[in-house]
C-alpha cells in the first residue's frame, strides 16, 4: 500500500546542496512528491510504497552531502495525495530557526575548473558550487535564497541558470552562483585611483605590485586584507609603518602545503585545519631555515599560516608562487573594512593598490585563529569558517538572551529556544569605529533570526563601552539586564562549551576582568556549584601604579609587585632592568603614586604577574600589543625542561587562600643575582604556577568537595601552550579530569557565551 509521508528537518540544510540530495535521492527510489526550504530548515513530501520509503528514510540520514548536518527530524505518515514528479518548491517563510552556514573554501572541483582552459570559469576569482563559497558575508537575511543576498544584484546567465536548474548539477540551487560572463567582476585601483596599465587585467596588475613589493588592499571574503610579499624586509616594514603595528606578528598565506612545510613544522591535525573548509590562520612553529623577512612575526618562533580559501586567492598566490602577508585591512585597532568605498578612505595611507570587486559583503568576517595545544586545536579567534555556527543548548530557554561580551576580542551572542549564536570576532571595543561594527553585527544577526531579546547580559565593569550600549538598549526595551562577574563567565563559557554540570574547580586566569569586590581580577579559583560560583582562592592583589596605563607597560607591573618587598627609598636603588627601564622623574612620580594611594588599583591579574616577571628579565618593559610581554616570557622558555619552581605560601588560610606572590618574586629577583639564565627563570615561573593549580586542586580534594575530580582552566592565560600544556600533564598524573576551552576561545571572545550560561542559570 502506498502511503505520503512527511519530514520536518532542522539543522544544517540550507546552502550546502541538501534539496538536490533530497531531490536525487527521492527519483532515484522512483518516489514522487517535493521538497522545499523553510525558515524551519528543510520540509519533504514522498510518497511511494513502504519499503522504498524506508529506504528514503534511511539513505537520508546515511548519506548527507558533505557539509550538512541534522539535528532534528520529525515524520509523520498521512494520506495519500497522488503526486505525479518530484518538484523543489519555492520557499516558505515562518519562524526562522534553520541555520546560516559559515563561509566556506573554495572545493578541489570549482579549483580545477579556475585552472582549466577549456573551462568556462577559467581563471574566474568569484567560481563557487553548492558545496563551497560565500555564505554568512553575503547573507541579509533567512531563508538563504539569491534573493536575500548580495548576489541578488546580479542575474544569472542562461549557461549559469541551466546549471542552477539542473537537479543534476553541482550547482543547482547554489545561491551565489556566477561566471565570467554574469557575475560579480575585479576591478584595479591605483593609489592615484586610475590604472596605470591599460594592457593589464586587474589581477595582474596587482601581481606586478606584489612583485614590486608594493602593498595591495584586496576586497576578500568577509573584508578587506592587505598583502604584501612576506620575503622582501622593506615591503614588510613599509606596511608595520603605515599600519603601526611595530611588532604585532602578521599571518602569512602560503601558494600550498609543500611551501609551508619549507617554513614551519607541520602536523597532521595542524594540516586538517589548514586544509578544511574553514581554512583558518594556524599557528605553526617556524624551522630554523625559516625563508621569510624577519619581521614577518619578529622575536617569535611561531607563525600563523593559511592557504588560499577563495578563487581570488587561488589565482593571486598560484602566480605569485611565493608566499604573501595576509592581515585584516584596517588601521591599527579598527574593524576591518568591507566596502570599497570605506576602504579607499581608510586605507588611503597604507595600501598603493586596491584588487576590489562589485559583489557586496554585508558583514565584516575576519579570518579565524587555531592553535594546537596539548595535541587539541584550539580557536583563538572565531570568525570565518566557524561564526555563526550555533551551539546546542541542553535546555530549551523560556526567555530570549542577548549579551553583549566584555571589552577585548568582544563578540556578542544571542540565544534562543535550545540555540545559542556567538558572533563572528567583531575586536576590541575602544574606538567609535569599533563599538559601530559591534552594533551592526549584533542588528544583523538578530534580523537573521527574527531575536528580540528578553533579557540582556553585559560585564560587571561598569566603564565597558558593552556595558553602557547594554544599559541602554535595556532601558529602550524596558527589559531587564543582568551583569555577570567576567571570570565566571570565562568558566561557564566552558562548561557550555563541553556541557559540565557542576560541581567543578575552575581555574579563571587573565589579564583583567572587574571583581564583585570592586577590585581588578584575573588570577582566580572558583568552587562552581549548582547554586553559586564561590571565589575560593585567588593571588594575593598588588598595586598598579598608573592603572589601566599598566597593563600596557610591564615595567609598571614589576614596580607595583616589587612596591611589596622593598621599602620605596631602598626600591628606587635597585640594580634591576626594571627600574633602569624608567627615568628618575618617571619613578619619582610613580612612587609617590604608590605611596599615596593615588590611582594605583589593587589587582589578582595573573596576566600582570606575567608582566611583571617579563620586566624584571627585561624582555619587555613596554608593549605594542596586547599580551606582548606574557608571549615573550613564554618563548624565552625555549624547549628548557626543568623540575624546579619558586615556593610560594598562602597570605590568608581561612575560607579563601590568597597565594602570595612575594615569595615568588624573591626568589626570581635571587635566581637574577645568581646570573641565572632566564629560560630557567621564565620555566621556573610557569612550573611555580602549574604548582599553584595542583595544590588547589589537592586542596579541593581533600576538603572532599570535588570527589568528581572535574577542573575547568579558562581565560587568556590558557592560550599559553607551555602553561596549558604542563599543567594539564601535572593534573592528569593524579586522575583529574581536565577541560579547556577549544571551539570558542579561552580569551574574552567568549565572554558574551559564558554570560548567557550564567543568566540562563539565575534567571530562566
Ligand atoms: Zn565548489
Ligand atoms: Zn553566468
Ligand atoms: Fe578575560
Amino acid at each position: 500500500m502506498k502511503r505520503r509521508l512527511r519530514l520536518e528537518i532542522q539543522g544544517t540544510v540550507q546552502g550546502v546542496g541538501f534539496r538536490p540530495f533530497v531531490y536525487q535521492l527521492a527519483t532515484a527510489l522512483n518516489l514522487f512528491g517535493w521538497v522545499n526550504n523553510s525558515t524551519a530548515g528543510v520540509t519533504i513530501e514522498v510518497e511511494g510504497g513502504r519499503s522504498p520509503l524506508n529506504l528514503f528514510l534511511e539513505k537520508l540520514q546515511a548519506e548527507l552531502p558533505p557539509n550538512a548536518k541534522i539535528d532534528a527530524l520529525k515524520y509523520q505518515y498521512l494520506e495519500l495525495i497522488g503526486y505525479n514528479n518530484f518538484e523543489i518548491h519555492a520557499s516558505q517563510t515562518g519562524e526562522k530557526i534553520a541555520i546560516v552556514l559559515p563561509d566556506l573554501a573554495t572545493c578541489s572541483e570549482c579549483i580545477a575548473e579556475i585552472f582549466d582552459p577549456q573551462n568556462r570559469r577559467y581563471q574566474y576569482p568569484f567560481t563557487n558550487c553548492t558545496h563551497c563559497g560565500p555564505r554568512y558575508s553575503i547573507i541579509e537575511t533567512l531563508p538563504y535564497d539569491r534573493s536575500l543576498t548580495s548576489m541578488a544584484d546580479f542575474s544569472m546567465c542562461a549557461d549559469c541558470q541551466r546549471e542552477y536548474e539542473d537537479p543534476g548539477d553541482r550547482r543547482f540551487h547554489a545561491q551565489p552562483n556566477a561566471c565570467p560572463i554574469c557575475g560579480p567582476k575585479l576591478e584595479f585601483l591605483s593609489h592615484c585611483q586610475g590604472q596605470e596599465n591599460t594592457n593589464q587585467s586587474p589581477l595582474e596588475a596587482a601581481i606586478q605590485y606584489i612583485r614590486d613589493g608594493k602593498i595591495v588592499a584586496l576586497k576578500g571574503l568577509g573584508g578587506f586584507q592587505l598583502l604584501v610579499d612576506a620575503r622582501n624586509n622593506k615591503a614588510v616594514q613599509q606596511l608595520r609603518g603605515r599600519k603601526q603595528r611595530p611588532d604585532k606578528p602578521f599571518a602569512v598565506m602560503y601558494p600550498d602545503l609543500p611551501s609551508i612545510k619549507n617554513d614551519c613544522f607541520l602536523s597532521q591535525l595542524e594540516e586538517a585545519f589548514l586544509t578544511s573548509q574553514a581554512s583558518p590562520t594556524v599557528l605553526l612553529q617556524k624551522k630554523k631555515e625559516f625563508n621569510l623577512a624577519e619581521n614577518v612575526a619578529p622575536h617569535n618562533p611561531n607563525l600563523g599560516v593559511m592557504l588560499p580559501y577563495t578563487p581570488l586567492h587561488h589565482l593571486l598566490l598560484k602566480s605569485l608562487n611565493f608566499p604573501v602577508i595576509a592581515t585584516s585591512g584596517n588601521r591599527s585597532d579598527e574593524p576591518i573594512c568591507i566596502d570599497e568605498t570605506e576602504a579607499l578612505e581608510r586605507l588611503k595611507n597604507i595600501a598603493d593598490g586596491f584588487l576590489i570587486h562589485n559583489r557586496r559583503i554585508l558583514r565584516p568576517v575576519d579570518d579565524s585563529v587555531v592553535r594546537v595545544m596539548n595535541n587539541t586545536p584550539i580557536i583563538l579567534r572565531r570568525s570565518r569558517g566557524y561564526a555563526p555556527e550555533p551551539l546546542t543548548l541542553k535546555r530549551t530557554l523560556s526567555k530570549n538572551v542577548l549579551a553583549m561580551g566584555a571589552h577585548l576580542k568582544n563578540t556578542v551572542a544571542i540565544a534562543q529556544k535550545n540555540r545559542l549564536f556567538l558572533s563572528q570576532h567583531i575586536g576590541d571595543l575602544s574606538n567609535q569605529l569599533t563599538l559601530q561594527a559591534m552594533t551592526k553585527t549584533l542588528q544583523k544577526l538578530s534580523q537573521i533570526y527574527d531575536f528580540q531579546p528578553d533579557i540582556i547580559a553585559c560585564d560587571l565593569h561598569p566603564d565597558y563601552l558593552s556595558t553602557q550600549y547594554a544599559k541602554n538598549l535595556a532601558q529602550k526595551l524596558n527589559i531587564s539586564l543582568i551583569s555577570v562577574q567576567h571570570h565566571h563567565a570565562h568558566i561557564y563559557a566552558c562548561m557550555a562549551e563541553h556541557q559540565l554540570e557542576s560541581p567543578l574547580l575552575g581555574v579563571a586566569w587573565d589579564g583583567t576582568g572587574y571583581g564583585e569586590d570592586g577590585t581588578i581580577w584575573g588570577g582566580e579559583f572558583f568552587w562552581v556549584t549548582k547554586q553559586s560560583c564561590e571565589r575560593i582562592a585567588h593571588f594575593k592583589p598588588f598595586p598598579l601604579p598608573g592603572g589601566d596605563r599598566a597593563s600596557r607597560e610591564p615595567r609598571r607591573s614589576a614596580l607595583g609587585l616589587l612596591s611589596q618587598l622593598y621599602d620605596l627609598q631602598v626600591l628606587k636603588k635597585l640594580n634591576l632592568p626594571t627600574i633602569q627601564a624608567f627615568s628618575a622623574t618617571e619613578l619619582e612620580l610613580l612612587l609617590s603614586m604608590l605611596k599615596k594611594d593615588i590611582n594605583t588599583p589593587f589587582t589578582s591579574s595573573v596576566g600582570r604577574l606575567f608582566d611583571g616577571v617579563a620586566s624584571l628579565l627585561d624582555l619587555r618593559q613596554r608593549e605594542s600589543f596586547e599580551g606582548q610581554a606574557a608571549m615573550a616570557l613564554e618563548f624565552s622558555i625555549d624547549g628548557l625542561q626543568i623540575p624546579d619552581f619558586y615556593q610560594f605560601q598562602y597570605t590568608k588560610n581561612d575560607s579563601i587562600l590568597e597565594i602570595d606572590s612575594r615569595g615568588i618574586f624573591q626568589g626570581i629577583i635571587q635566581d637574577l643575582q645568581n646570573d641565572l639564565p632566564k629560560n630557567f627563570i621564565a620555566a621556573k615561573f610557569h612550573n611555580t604556577l602549574v604548582e599553584i593549580i595542583f595544590d588547589i586542586y589537592l586542596h579541593t580534594l581533600k576538603l572532599g568537595f570535588n570527589s568528581r575530580k572535574n577542573i575547568v582552566l579558562a581565560g587568556g592565560c590558557f592560550q599559553n601552550k607551555y602553561l596549558l600544556e604542563q599543567t594539564i600533564q601535572k593534573l592528569e598524573s593524579s586522575g583529574a579530569n581536565i577541560y579547556y576551552p577549544q571551539k570558542f576561545p579561552p580569551n574574552d571572545g567568549a565572554i558574551a557565551l559564558g554570560q548567557v550560561m550564567v543568566v540562563t542559570g539565575q534567571a530562566i
